[in-house]
């Protein structure tokens, strides 16, 4: 039996429990689509790319707008691009539509508007947690919308069909659909210590989880322990699925996983980490609480790794 570690309430885990119903079985039905923006219920995010629009308030700003203030803020040079249908919030239809970063930066001088990245929107707490799932959904299909104006199979312009769930091609009548791509993130476990790494462009102290995207024709296992060996050198046994999370920079799905190391010395492919090392329990715990005596810290509480280091801490019993 090894020591539990009281670290508190749980934090959010961020992106996720979305409220939204899709209502997929919509998105078919031009009309019925047209009818819910015309509901005075209806309202819509504005996004560029990174960018979000919000009324300012306190202590949430508010990035529903209704059609009509939407149209007010984004016209005459201005335009209005992609119009996508997010889902159903109670009754109240939510989409979410395009507009140029050139606008996003105009609106910016409006005193009552907040224009921000939605990386510092959700680490800042600056919008009530409800609308941050659905604020991942709207940036990630926008952000594929605008990468994918051409038709990958015939080079022709592409037109969005399917309430913005799907791009055709009039050309050559290919269809294509939202991507999301899946990466691995994992906690690598030996007995009482586990291994974390550094990237550059982390916060100085930050330590984290190692990550890599899921390679064609790769298991989740398979990408879990080609990642380790090819980052740190570890060789790994058992992989377990954790939890996964949604991560629209640009459109990626987190997955969970904690990993069984088998070897413990540490070869550091400095071109991907500027370091990695073991870790002891307590140690990890400290940096958890923000009580490490060298300031080492860990991920934010709003990402995955997070969760995934805190659910190693937290085990009664080792994991594997
Ligand atoms: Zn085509």
């Amino acid at each position: 039996m090894t020591a539990r570690f009281d670290l508190g309430v749980k934090p959010y885990l961020g992106f996720t429990d979305s409220v939204l119903d899709r209502a997929a079985e919509l998105r078919h039905d031009p009309a019925g689509m047209a009818a819910m923006a015309a509901d005075p219920r209806a309202r819509t995010f504005l996004i560029a790319g990174e960018l979000v629009c919000l009324h300012k308030g306190e202590p949430f700003n508010d990035p529903a707008f209704t059609f009509a203030q939407a149209a007010a803020l984004v016209s005459g040079p201005d335009r209005l691009h992609e119009q996508v249908f997010l889902g159903r919030n109670g009754e109240a239809p939510l989409f979410a539509v395009a507009i140029d970063p050139e606008t996003a930066k105009r609106l910016r001088d409006q005193s009552a508007l907040l224009v921000t990245d939605l990386r510092s929107l959700a680490t800042g707490s600056l919008v009530e947690r409800e609308h941050l799932p659905s604020l991942a959904e709207a940036k990630s299909l926008l952000g594929w919308h605008m990468r994918h104006r051409f038709c990958s199979n015939c080079g022709a312009p592409t037109r969005p069909a399917q309430a913005g769930w799907r791009r055709d091609c009039a050309a050559c009548g290919a269809e294509h659909f939202p991507r999301t791509d899946p990466v691995v993130i994992m906690l690598a476990i030996n007995g009482e210590q586990c291994l974390l790494g550094r990237q550059a462009r982390f916060a100085r102290g930050m330590w984290s989880c190692l990550a890599g995207f899921v390679e064609p024709g790769e298991t989740i296992e398979d990408a879990v322990r080609r990642e380790t060996l090819e980052e740190v050198g570890i060789v790994c046994g058992r992989v377990s699925y954790f939890a996964s999370q949604p991560w629209p920079f640009p459109m990626s799905l987190m997955i969970g996983c904690h990993a069984e190391a088998l070897t413990t010395e540490l070869k550091v492919d400095h071109s991907e980490l500027e370091d990695a090392r073991w870790f002891a329990r307590d140690e990890v715990a400290a940096m958890m609480l923000r009580r490490h005596p060298d300031g080492l810290t860990a991920t934010h509480p709003f990402a995955i790794a997070h969760h995934i280091i805190r659910a190693w801490l937290e085990a009664e019993q080792g994991l594997f």
